[in-house]
This record gives C-alpha cells, structure tokens and sequence, in this order.
C-alpha cells in the first residue's frame, strides 16, 4: 500500500458539497466525473497529496442512493492506491479480506479498482486503487 489516495463522502446535493467542501479545504473542486457503471457522479478535491471524492448518486438505484438512504451521508470508502492491484487482491484474500469484485473495474478518475467488504475491516468500506498508464 502507497498511500491514502482518497477519502469517498456521499453526499445527497453535488452543488451544494461542492461549495461546502470549497469552503472547507479552501480550493474548488478539480475534476468532476460521472461513472455511468456505478451510476455515480463524483467531483475531486486536493487535499495535500491526498483527495476527496464526493460522491452523488444519478439513479435511485445507485448503491450510493441505497448507502444513503440507509445512513445518510458521510464517509463512504477509504481509498488506498496500490502499484500491483491484482497481487494486492491476492495478498488481502491470504489474510482473510472479501473482496467484493475480484478482477478490478474501472474507476473514477482513470484508476482500476477494487473494494473489499466492510464486514472483513472493522465496518470500512475499502478500495484498493491503482493508476491506469496513459
Ligand atoms: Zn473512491
């Protein structure tokens, strides 16, 4: 593991956050991305060498519509970038980690990743992510 690449909020109005979280890290957002697969409209902050991806849903049927509707918002992932996803996967399964996809999907903000199931870390969702080479 790398680092923390990414702390994941869901948020339930992205204009809203977006300027909250301006607000907050003192800088506007740098990117925004919509993953049609997740049905997931996100937008990314820096944050030192780290940053925040808020993320809203864009179906009701979006797992981050069903996250909040049960939790309401919040931190929903913490994500951590990896230089081999695939020996990472590997190593955590070792050790007694669920993955929820084995073979890494594509992601927000041009990376591969992963999940792992809350109920293997202590009620965490974690992502595992690696930078695709342009
Ligand atoms: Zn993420």
């Amino acid at each position: 593991m790398l680092r923390i690449d990414h702390i994941g909020i869901a948020v339930r109005q992205m204009a809203e956050s977006n300027e909250l979280f301006r607000k907050l890290l003192g800088e506007a957002h740098f990117k925004v991305e919509t993953v049609e697969a997740e049905k997931v409209a996100t937008s990314f902050f820096h944050i030192g060498e780290s940053k925040i991806e808020l993320l809203e849903a864009t179906d009701p049927e979006s797992p981050i519509a069903r996250y909040i509707e049960k939790r309401g918002e919040g931190i929903h992932h913490i994500a951590f970038e990896v230089d081999d996803i695939r020996a990472e996967v590997e190593r955590l399964e070792k050790e007694g980690f669920l993955p929820l996809n084995r073979e890494p999907k594509r992601g927000a903000d041009n990376k591969l990743v992963v999940f792992l199931h809350p109920k293997s870390s202590n009620g965490v969702l974690v992502e595992l992510c690696q930078s695709i080479q342009q």
